[in-house]
């Protein structure tokens, strides 16, 4: 791992924390130090090559070392501060400039129109799409929302079941047909069943087989057209790398996807893949999943996913 940044960011002073990199490279003015180019082309060599170990992608990986390097070429640095504190502070900026959408509140939205407020969740097979609806069903019910789950991944009876242990763990209404029935017909039913019986939110789970096949996306789109949802959720593998980003961008261009769940980042030593998809489609990702539990589930945070990827495994750590 990037050696320097990770000492720096276990280092680095309070007072740089709360500073931005135009305080502390502005207030310098003549008097500060000024950071050599040559210096300053060897931290950012280290830089990308980090932010690659860490699966990002590399076109995201050279715009974020042109993001820092734009901020930091030429500027003197107060003398007050170490310049691996300013290198810091500019690549936490980067990151954040990838991320820039991600102010994401589902709340709001919810509260923004009359219920049922409707949840379509697209990804491929085994990325974690059931247990995600399962941990948002739960973590909206304690908030007192009740939901309506719609089993619409007819294409496998398997997924119809596993839906339905969770509904019933869950205490909430399924809403299911025979497998290899209509999943657009069932994401309708489920609507309707919640407006009729007055329910907050409908989740609609969808199949995922190969998502290069035309076939699926065709089904998707049906979907969409049929239940007309509020919201559409791409769930991916932090764990797929390079694939889940080529996943979000088909999802995208076939249904529009507005924000992303990515799911395993238990196993996930890096978490570069949240950069990529979130460079990649310019859309939010709004929760991580983790683990099996219902709980093991909760917001997005840039700051908690540049200690990851910089390798503080103990800030990392203690955010979950
Ligand atoms: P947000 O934090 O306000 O954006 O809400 P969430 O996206 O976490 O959840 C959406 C809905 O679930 C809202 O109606 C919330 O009341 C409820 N909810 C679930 N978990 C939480 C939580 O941890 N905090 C808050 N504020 N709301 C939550
Ligand atoms: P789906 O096919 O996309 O609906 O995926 P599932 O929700 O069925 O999950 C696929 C497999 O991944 C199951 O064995 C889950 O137990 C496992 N899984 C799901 N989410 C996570 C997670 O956050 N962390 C880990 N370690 N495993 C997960």
């Amino acid at each position: 791992m990037f050696k320097a940044l990770r000492e720096m960011f276990s280092k680095a002073s309070s007072e740089a924390k709360t500073k931005s990199i135009e305080d502390i490279s502005e207030v310098a003015g003549d008097s500060g130090r000024r950071l050599k180019e040559s210096v300053l082309d060897d931290l950012l060599r280290e830089l990308e090559l980090d932010l690659m170990q860490a699966d990002v992608a590399l076109p995201v990986a050279e715009e974020m070392v042109g993001h820092v390097r734009g901020q930091l070429a030429g500027k003197r640095i107060d003398r007050n501060f170490k310049i691996d504190e300013a290198v810091e502070l500019a690549v936490k900026a980067a990151v954040r400039d990838v991320l820039s959408e991600n102010s994401f509140s589902l709340s709001e939205k919810i509260k923004s129109k009359a219920p049922p407020y409707v949840i379509m969740f697209v990804g491929i097979n085994g990325t974690g799409k059931t247990t995600v609806i399962a941990k948002l069903a739960s973590r909206l019910q304690k908030h007192g929302l009740s939901c309506v789950l719609a089993a619409g991944d007819t294409f496998r009876a398997g997924a119809i079941e596993q839906l339905t242990i969770h509904a019933d763990k869950l205490g909430c209404k399924i809403i299911k047909h025979q497998a290899g029935g209509d999943p657009a017909a069932v994401a309708y039913d489920a609507v309707d069943h919640a407006k009729a019986r007055k329910r907050d939110i409908v989740l609609i789970d969808t199949a995922g087989r190969m998502q290069t096949n035309a076939n699926l996306m065709d089904e998707m789109k049906k979907i969409k057209r049929v239940a007309k949802p509020d919201l559409v959720v791409f769930v991916g593998d932090s764990l797929a790398g390079s694939d889940a980003v080529e996943q979000a961008k088909r999802f995208d261009a076939a249904v529009g996807i507005d924000g992303v769940v990515l799911t395993k980042i238990d196993a996930d030593a890096k978490g570069g893949a949240a950069l990529s998809i979130a460079k990649a489609i310019g859309k939010p990702i709004i929760y991580v999943s983790y683990g099996q539990e219902y709980d093991e589930f909760r917001k997005f945070d840039a700051d908690w996913m540049v200690a990851r990827i910089f390798g503080d495994e103990t800030k990392a750590g203690a955010e979950l």
